[in-house]
């Protein structure tokens, strides 16, 4: 213990910036993320560790992970609590701190986790856990499910990773620059922070006064990621003063979070200095969204080193020193021998075909155009766009294209369950004439087997309803094309035939309301330009003109990885959001 302590004296020397973030992926069997908001978490710590950045970050330990996914042979799910034992990766602090929930004193610790880098930067996360002892049956559970449970549950998980995250740094004796909100969920740190400042001002006559808003607007950074209703939470005052009670006054919440509920985003809109969509065309949006509040931009990126298969590490290596930790090396691609960049490529598709193989038995080409798609299974998403017209994909791909899906439904979304079923029951359907398989479990290993050892990477959101995206640029990372709907990232990203192809209309065109007649004729249009180009130009690239495709892969590379990597985000966020 004495070490762990030494330790933790030496890196509360530096004052640090805290991120907090409900889910972060530091680990394939560390199963604490969801999906793309997890991923991303986990990739700005491995960044900021390359970069040797005064970090840490703050998460809960979601002790029975997100969940496994089994899925049946008509692709229906079911979900397996997902045990993993945090002391085989991480060390037990011996600070404590408290939280009031439901009038109950509840206990939280921490698990300190190193995401360590090459360059032997280093950043800690703090696993927040209320399994002690001291705690309730019920309150041991609080940090147990990620995004599970109702919205009771939500509320006490939030109230652990805000309040209890800000009092278990300051146990720790960190201070702390600025704390950064990776999403709404951890907005109640504001509160605590608000409370901590509050001036001591005698005989008050004016209740404003007390409150030091501008004090914690400075300390505060938030990241909205979705322009989607659901992904903001919101809680009923009543549930609010059950579960938490009256930590600042009720009128004073409510001036900051909304007068009929809780609304996480208001709160953290109004406390922090620094408000930032995750792409261009997403900062716009969440501008209309949010009137009155300026709304700034910082395109996501994805960990060049962690997103890069082994065939590809190699390549780089040789070819591109020091790509790992300044991706703008990529700007050279042109010097890979376009017979080597070929070669990795089909050693990782190669790989993919060994994996579903040994997954599902079923024997795919490496010879035969194949096309991606993974990432959570929700209707936005529209995973079964392709299959729209059954008969004309029947048509254009027989023999001549194989599909790889993988994607988890979250538990309760109905909608995203029959996805992962009809994709199941086309699989059937096309049995001989095109391959199809869906992976089991999709996570972030099977993610990155999938997206280098694709040709194509498919990716078909609602506008505007993909944020920023970021499995395209793991993609683009092993050469790998994109083809998507100009939405989020892509839409800084694509050049037509060039780093890979648009689906549907242009972004400068309005966004499809939320109008079932517009989402259809949307779907209508999109997959029509969809079959019209995998026919008309993307599989005869493919099968007859190596040369351009390979040209189309080195960009992939040199436009769109050299670009969207997780380093050039943290800088972005350093200079634009931390240190000002
Ligand atoms: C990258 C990643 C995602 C995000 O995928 P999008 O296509 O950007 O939604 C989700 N899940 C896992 C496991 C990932 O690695």
């Amino acid at each position: 213990m004495d070490s762990v302590i030494n330790q933790l004296i030496e890196l509360t020397k530096e004052p640090k910036i805290a991120y907090f973030s409900m889910e972060i992926g530091v680990h394939n069997d560390i199963p604490t993320y969801s999906g793309g908001l997890g991923v991303l978490a986990g990739d700005t710590i491995r960044s900021g560790a390359d970069l040797k950045l005064p970090m840490i970050a703050v998460t809960l330990l979601s002790k029975k992970g997100y969940f496994r996914q089994e899925l049946d042979e008509l692709g229906r799910q079911t979900e397996q609590p997902y045990e993993w034992e945090p002391s085989q990766y991480m060390q037990l602090l011996p600070q404590k701190a408290t939280v009031q929930i439901e009038g109950r004193e509840v206990y939280i610790q921490a698990w300190q986790y190193n995401v360590k880098s090459l360059t032997s930067g280093s950043i800690p996360v703090f696993f927040l856990d209320t399994d002690l002892a001291a705690n309730s049956p019920q309150d041991r559970e609080i940090t147990t499910y990620l995004y599970g449970g109702d919205l009771a549950y939500r509320l006490k998980q939030e109230i652990v990773l805000g309040l209890g995250g800000v009092r278990i740094l300051h146990e720790i004796g960190f201070e702390i620059k600025k704390y950064h909100m990776n999403e709404g969920h951890a907005a109640l740190l504001a509160l605590e922070l608000l409370n901590r400042l509050k001036r001591p001002i005698e005989d008050v006559w004016d209740e404003k006064l007390v409150w030091n808003k501008k004090g914690v607007k400075d300390l505060c950074v938030f990241t909205t990621h979705t322009p989607i209703e659901a992904g903001h939470d919101k809680f009923p005052y009543n549930l609010v003063l059950q579960v938490m009670g009256e930590i600042i006054p009720l009128p004073v919440l409510k001036e900051l979070a909304g007068m009929d509920s809780l609304n996480m985003t208001m709160l953290a809109l109004n406390l922090s200095r620094y408000i930032n969509g995750v792409a261009k065309k997403h900062g716009e949006v969440s501008q209309n969204m949010f009137p009155g509040y300026e709304i700034y931009a910082i395109t996501n990126g994805v960990h060049s080193y962690t997103w890069t298969c082994n065939s590809f590490k190699k390549l780089f290596d040789e070819y591109l020193p020091g790509w790992a930790n300044e991706p703008e090396v990529f700007v050279r691609v042109g010097r890979i021998p376009d017979e080597m960049l070929w070669k990795a490529h089909m050693e990782a598709k190669q790989g993919l075909c060994d994996y579903i193989k040994q997954q599902t038995g079923d024997a795919f080409s490496p010879d035969i155009l194949t096309i991606g798609f993974a990432r959570r299974m929700t209707a936005y998403k529209r995973a079964d766009l392709l299959f729209r017209d059954i008969e004309r994909l029947k048509r254009i791909g027989a023999g001549k294209i194989q599909l790889v899906y993988a994607g988890k439904a979250h538990p309760k979304d109905e909608p995203g369950k029959q996805l992962i079923q009809n994709i199941f029951r086309y699989k059937k359907e096309f049995r001989d004439r095109i391959k199809i398989v869906y992976l089991e479990n999709y996570n972030m290993d099977t993610a990155l087997k999938i997206v280098s050892g694709v040709d194509v990477w498919l990716n078909t959101p609602l506008r505007p309803l993909e944020a920023s995206g970021t499995s395209g640029m793991k993609a683009a990372h092993n050469g790998v094309v994109n083809f998507s709907v100009l939405d989020g990232w892509w839409i800084e990203g694509h050049i037509e035939g060039y780093t890979g192809w648009s689906i549907g209309a242009a972004p400068t065109e309005k966004g499809q309301s939320s109008d079932l007649a517009d989402i259809k004729s949307a779907d209508s249009r999109d997959a029509e330009d969809l079959y019209s180009k995998l026919e008309h130009i993307i599989m005869p690239l493919y099968y007859g003109d190596r040369d351009m495709w390979v040209r189309m892969m080195q960009n992939a590379i040199g436009k769109n990885a050299y670009y969207f990597n997780c380093h050039r985000m943290m800088r972005r966020y350093v200079t634009e959001a931390y240190i000002r």
